[in-house]
């Protein structure tokens, strides 16, 4: 099989690029670049039933990707399980509650599906070294999938990176570099290093292929509901590819035909201490800005700048009415569980807000930074859980005359999903919305 992908497309100005060279951003705006389809082949090519047919393995959606399909870098991507969760969603008064495991992939995190995608495609552009920071687990993704391919990784970690993911990438064969200051940072030591020694870059959204791996996620799950999308999908947020990569999915799937037009609301959440989409989705911004001082446990999302966070005109592709609910759709969005703006101010402003039901709510992906304390991390987790919670509290008396008391013993995970949902249903976030 050869790929339907026709082309890479700047997510900023639309201009095309070749999709058989090695590509990096936009060469004359810096935007990331987008993998283009020829959907109607595609359309004609396979069908549901047919697909039912095929492993169940991410590469079963291989007419949508980019890859040729004959010679896959694959440690055995199984499609993660869209858990039932009728006791959690009880205790949070969420009904319908689902939670997508994707800890059960290679390596352990979602990062495999775009690793998995990313060096496929790296290996079949020819590359031999590909360099990329990572805060979290990113970097041991791709260095368990460069090894499967033969491709030298090296990856440059801040300081503060969790010692077992250190240790994790350093055990898949990578050239592992520490350095002061934020993943910004060490995106920047990776741009510069790839540009003197002609490295190919695999920083989030500097080359076009991760956001094809990580939309994976998006097409099992409308697959795994027959074919319909989540009403509300909530998702942990750094860089953000996850989200623009289930919005892609669901976009192509309606392309093609398997999806009508619904779209589900997504909630984009950041932590108090690293919060610029957040930030910039309440202050009604294009585009976010950095960070100062990122800080959070959970380091898979302590990304203080995404290189995606900023309005897009649509595609020249979409027909008229499809361009307008993207122009409407391509904003920047977030909630931020703990942070002195509400998360409802921030996804009340969402365009996936306005008339949706808000019966229903899936989590796609389960929370990272929760399996790798760091040594001494317990207590200090425990003080900014404390104060996290803090914040909640405040949030609450500033939006609710009947705040409800906080307890520091409490689950802070189960309480941020409840200040969600409890924000996203609110009488007062439904008037705003309508
Ligand atoms: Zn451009």
């Amino acid at each position: 099989m050869t790929s339907f992908a026709t082309h890479l497309e700047c997510s900023r100005c639309q201009e095309d690029f070749p999709v058989d060279q090695i590509q990096q951003v936009c060469k004359s705006d810096g935007g990331p670049l987008l993998v283009r389809y020829d959907l109607r082949r595609v359309r004609d090519s396979i069908t549901t039933e047919a697909l039912r047919t095929r492993p169940e393995t991410l590469w079963r959606y291989r007419e949508l990707l980019p890859t040729s399909g004959e010679d896959s870098v694959s440690l055995g991507e199984a499609m993660t399980p869209l858990n039932v969760a009728p006791r959690l969603g009880a205790a949070l008064d969420i009904p319908g509650l689902l939670i997508k495991d994707e800890g059960l992939l290679p390596t352990g995190t979602f990062k495999a599906r775009g690793a998995a995608v990313g060096v496929t495609r790296a290996a079949e552009l020819a590359v031999k070294t590909l360099a990329l920071p990572t805060a979290g687990n990113a970097g041991a993704a791709w260095a368990a999938y460069g090894a499967r391919a033969g491709i030298r990784v090296v990856v440059v970690m801040p300081v503060t990176t969790p010692d077992v993911i250190i240790r994790e990438t350093s055990a898949y064969g990578a050239d592992v570099y520490l350095v002061a200051g934020s993943i910004a940072d060490a995106g920047a030591m990776v741009k510069k290093a790839c540009a003197v020694r002609g490295w190919y870059e695999a920083s989030t959204l500097r080359e076009p292929y991760r956001i094809e791996g990580k939309k994976t996620m998006g097409f099992e799950l409308a697959e795994q509901l027959g074919w319909r999308v989540p009403d509300v999908i909530v998702y942990p947020t750094g860089g953000g590819v996850g989200l623009i990569g289930m919005w892609k999915a669901f976009d192509e799937l309606r392309a093609i035909g398997w999806l009508d037009q619904k779209r589900p609301r997504f909630v984009a959440v950041q932590a108090e201490g690293c919060a610029p989409i957040v930030r910039a989705f309440v202050d009604g911004r294009n585009e976010s800005e950095p960070w100062p001082d990122p800080r959070t446990f959970a380091a898979g999302i302590r990304v203080p700048k995404a290189l995606g966070d900023f309005k897009t005109s649509p595609s020249r592709g979409l027909t008229r009415a499809r361009s307008r609910q993207a122009s409407a759709s391509r904003r920047l969005l977030g909630t931020s569980s703990c942070s002195k703006r509400s998360a409802s101010q921030a996804a009340s402003r969402s365009p996936w807000a306005k008339g949706r039901s808000r019966s229903r709510c899936r989590l796609p992906a389960r929370p990272r930074g929760c399996s790798y304390a760091p040594k001494g991390a317990r207590r200090s987790r425990a003080r900014r859980s404390s104060a996290a919670m803090a914040g909640s509290a405040r949030a609450r008396r500033s939006s609710s005359s009947t705040p409800a008391p906080v307890s520091s013993t409490r689950n802070p995970f189960k309480a941020t999903l409840r200040e969600i949902w409890s924000r996203i249903s609110s009488p007062m976030n439904r008037r705003r919305c309508t």
